[in-house]
């Protein structure tokens, strides 16, 4: 229980008042110039009044539609399923879908407008590198906003429930499988141990099919990877070439 304030607590003299500044830094609002606001005003947020200087290849909007976008990009640069517990509750959902962006791709049409953040790290509201970004009315969750990129949720896009969304955002690998509440079996998609280019390669049984050693790059690892998945490749081909000629025999 917090203890009772005296009566004159209420006007004490702290510098700010009782409130801390920080704590209404989240809200979206009209700058205020201050520094610590600048980042409202840069990628992704920076609100482009003119939408002929943006090419537009995708639309996409929140559930309530207060919140909405375009983007430049005709393919992500990558599309993923993340398997991890974080992502789990934080969409309520089996896994996440994520479709990475550059920050200069994306167009907010009402800048950081009606947006709202969340900072899985500090379990804080503020908008804190990487953090989580949702409608801050229907709370459909956007994006996740990382230093560099955004990894954006398909789901939120016009037209990605055609052959031609599915195609562009086809997601290429699986990561933190183990924690998986649903199984892909066979679906031919690379499944991670953990992050991608950064831990063992798991088979959908859950063996290690390409282990990842301490300290190796993501580049060496990702060569690592190509090659068995070649290898693979050859093996199937020359089945596929054996079980023909046995077919014709
Ligand atoms: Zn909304
Ligand atoms: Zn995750």
């Amino acid at each position: 229980m917090p203890p009772k304030k005296k009566e004159s607590d209420k006007s004490d003299d702290k510098p700010n008042g009782s409130v801390h500044p920080e704590a209404h830094q989240y809200q979206a609002g009209d700058s205020t110039h201050r520094d610590i606001d600048a980042w409202k005003h840069r990628e992704p947020y920076r609100v482009h009044e003119n939408d002929e200087n943006f090419d537009v290849k995708w639309k996409g909007s929140c559930h309530c539609g207060k919140v909405k976008y375009q983007l430049s990009r005709e393919k992500p640069l990558a599309s993923k399923y993340c398997h991890c517990t974080t992502c789990q509750r934080l969409h309520g959902s089996p896994f996440q879908h994520a479709a990475i962006f550059h920050k200069s791709d994306i167009n907010f049409t009402h800048g950081h407008h009606d947006l709202g953040w969340y900072d899985p790290t500090n379990k804080d509201v503020s908008h804190h590198l990487p953090c989580k970004v949702s409608c801050a009315y229907c709370r459909a969750p956007i994006m996740d906003e990382g230093r560099n990129m955004i990894l954006l949720f398909p789901p939120l896009i016009e037209g990605i429930n055609s052959k031609k969304g599915r195609e562009a955002f086809r997601a290429t690998c699986h990561m933190f499988y183990p924690q998986r509440v649903v199984d892909f079996e066979g679906d031919g998609r690379v499944k991670w141990e953990k992050l991608d280019n950064q831990s063992n390669i798991l088979d959908d049984e859950g063996n290690v099919l390409v282990k990842y050693e301490e300290g190796m790059s993501a580049d060496d690892m990702d060569k690592k990877k190509r090659k068995k998945l070649e290898m693979d490749e050859d093996d199937r081909v020359k089945k596929l070439k054996g079980s023909n000629k046995e077919a014709k025999v």
